[in-house]
């Protein structure tokens, strides 16, 4: 029982942009190199993502959209190392409970691909043969057809995409390793290939942001005392509007924290005199000793164990780094 209860942490689907980080997540946790995206609606039409991983067994199909079932956990303690990353085993049910859904697989060492659907509570068993090359899609639609009272709380489709394109963002940020693509009603948004070299990377960031981010930032690339920070910070030559383009992560995830980004901001205004928000692009790598990433599975947050140690390594570096480019 406290292990189910753990699990049973809650995670609530309020709208298209929640349903595809879990989704694409789980793309991530199967090994997937590609991942496609489609929206319709903002999403709440139709979501459908599809990946090149490990897919998913015939007989474990049903399985995977039942509650509490994850293939991701064994034991109390792999438990709560992922808690975190929210390995909960509920993400496919709590999204088939409040849409129409289908669950198509081609398990890497199986000859055939299989499906099954679930619309609602109503969860078929049945499954169906399928075409489909190895690797799974998850085909989600008319998000809160069974709960006009949830569906009302959805903002317009521009509102729901924009949301949706933040995740997908993020996630692109996160993992320039995988091929990703985002299309909104047939649309390509973003086409993004893995990105292994720096000048690669960049190439991502200019198409997910902005080519004149790139373009007016300075390059960060800095280690001391176990920390290492890399990325971009934009100049104020950066013209466009930079408080939303804020994206930092601590050993690959995204977190938002009010100390990291008064380290950023307070450099900035040190040495450009600049009282705004600067963009940036920034990743933190340190022992995960240093960190708890736990305080709560969806919310971003974190808790330096030396808040101090980080903010002043944070502050040093980019003074120093901007220092370096003041005009
Ligand atoms: P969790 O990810 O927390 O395990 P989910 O409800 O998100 O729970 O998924 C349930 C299970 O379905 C996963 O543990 C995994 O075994 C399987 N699964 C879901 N999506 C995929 C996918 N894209 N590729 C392979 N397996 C998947
Ligand atoms: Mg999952």
């Amino acid at each position: 029982p406290r292990l189910a209860n753990q699990i049973a942490a809650g995670e609530v689907v309020e709208r298209p942009a929640n349903i595809v980080k879990e989704l694409v997540e789980n793309a991530l946790d199967a090994g997937a190199t590609r991942i496609e995206i489609d929206a319709e609606q903002g999403g709440v039409k139709l979501l459908r993502i599809r990946d090149d991983g490990h897919g998913i067994a015939q007989d474990d199909l049903p399985l995977a959209l039942s509650r509490h079932a994850t293939s991701k956990i064994t034991t109390l303690d792999d438990l709560e190392a992922v808690a975190s990353l929210g390995f909960r085993g509920e993400a496919l049910a709590s999204i088939s409970s409040v849409t129409r859904l289908t669950l198509t697989s081609h398990a890497h060492d199986s000859d055939e691909a299989w499906a099954v659907e679930a619309e609602g509570r109503d969860m078929a068993t049945r499954i169906s043969p399928a075409a489909h090359p190895v690797g799974t899609t998850v085909e989600v639609r008319d998000l809160f057809f069974n709960t006009p009272a949830r569906r009302k709380f959805l903002r317009t489709e521009k509102t729901e995409f924009s949301h949706l394109e933040e995740t997908v963002k993020r996630l692109a940020l996160s993992r320039y390793d995988v091929a990703l693509t985002l299309r909104h009603n047939g649309r390509t948004i973003h086409q993004l290939r893995p990105a292994e070299r720096g000048i690669e990377k960049e190439k991502r960031v200019a198409s997910l942001l902005s080519a004149e981010f790139i373009d007016s930032s300075v390059h960060i690339d800095a280690e001391a005392a176990g920390l290492q920070l890399q990325g971009w910070v934009g100049l104020p030559t950066f013209s466009r509007s930079q408080a939303d383009m804020q994206y930092f992560f601590v050993n690959g995830r995204v977190v938002r924290d009010k100390l990291v980004v008064h380290a950023i901001k307070q450099a900035y205004r040190d040495v450009l005199y600049h009282g705004r928000q600067p963009a940036f692009v920034l990743y933190l790598w340190l022992d995960p000793k240093l960190v708890d990433v736990n305080v709560h599975p969806t919310k971003h947050e974190v808790r330096f164990r030396d808040g101090r140690l980080v903010h002043d390594f944070l502050f040093r570096t980019l003074h120093q780094a901007l220092g370096s480019v003041r005009p």
